[in-house]
């Protein structure tokens, strides 16, 4: 990480986990890492949409955001059973996690409706972080360059250099996603170095140095040392590890410290 261009993220992806009465007790395990650690590193939880109320509740008095894990793309209408971005950013949600491998693949999300999603975040005042990574397949077939531009590009489609600093782009490697086995920090670190070099050929350099970008897929307390001293990752995503407060904690020390 370089923090003397970029902020230092750790977001924590919930995904369907937890009940609305495990919040207060995880945001009180986690505030004591935050008091210590929030001013050198941004903390983002996304819980599912249920308990985000309880979420902004019990995080009012902390530096920990709330981010949402997904949105609609419209701002309201007859989309029943949909959440949009302005009735989350209504409720204090900061944050928005845009096109995670688990809703391209499994709820069929295409790389149009991601650009869709990350204008209505960007609309409503959210700020997206938006996920891209390859399949394993398409690792072995050496394609990850050509499947990374085509979703950075595709997922940026339209976004004004204004908006650019309100934007968190992800590399999350759906191989590593879930399955205990995070990307070595060389292959972290060269796929997010191609993300950012994509990102100064669309915006020019002082965008590209600004912009925050965090590995995710499999990042723990033990790994994340490693991976978070790679220059151009800014932090992470962490599914998994973020359920145990106390492995939350210990990646956010971890990313706070100066040797990085
Ligand atoms: C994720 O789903 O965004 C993620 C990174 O999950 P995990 O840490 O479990 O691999």
């Amino acid at each position: 990480m370089n923090r003397k261009y970029r902020n230092t993220i750790i977001a924590a992806n919930l995904k369907m986990n937890m009940l609305p009465s495990d919040i207060k007790p995880y945001a009180e395990a986690l505030k004591p890492a935050a008091a210590s650690h929030g001013k050198r590193c941004g903390i983002v939880v996304c819980p599912s949409f249920l308990l985000v109320p309880q979420a902004i509740k019990s995080f009012r008095d902390s530096r920990i955001s709330v981010g949402a894990q997904n949105i609609n793309q419209y701002e309201s209408g007859a989309y029943t059973g949909e959440v949009s971005a302005p009735q989350l950013a209504d409720l204090g949600v900061r944050y928005v996690i845009i096109g995670h491998s688990e809703r391209r693949t499994l709820f069929g999300e295409t790389d149009e409706a991601v650009n869709a999603k990350v204008h209505a975040a960007l609309a409503a005042n959210l700020r997206p972080i938006v996920c891209v990574g390859e399949t394993l397949t398409q690792r072995e077939m050496g394609v990850t360059g050509d499947v990374i531009t085509l979703q950075v590009k595709s997922a940026l489609a339209g976004v004004p250099a204004a908006k650019m600093r309100r934007i968190v782009i992800a590399y999350e490697p759906v191989w590593a996603i879930g399955t205990g086995l995070a990307a070595t920090d060389e292959d972290a670190a060269t796929v997010c170095r191609e993300i950012r070099t994509l990102v100064r050929g669309l915006y020019g350099a002082r965008i590209a140095r600004a912009v925050s970008i965090l590995y995710g897929g499999s990042m723990n307390e033990h790994n994340a040392r490693g991976l978070l001293s790679q220059p151009d990752i800014d932090g992470g995503l962490i599914g998994s590890a973020s359920l145990s407060p106390e492995a939350l904690s210990a990646i956010i020390e971890i990313a706070s410290h100066d040797y990085l």
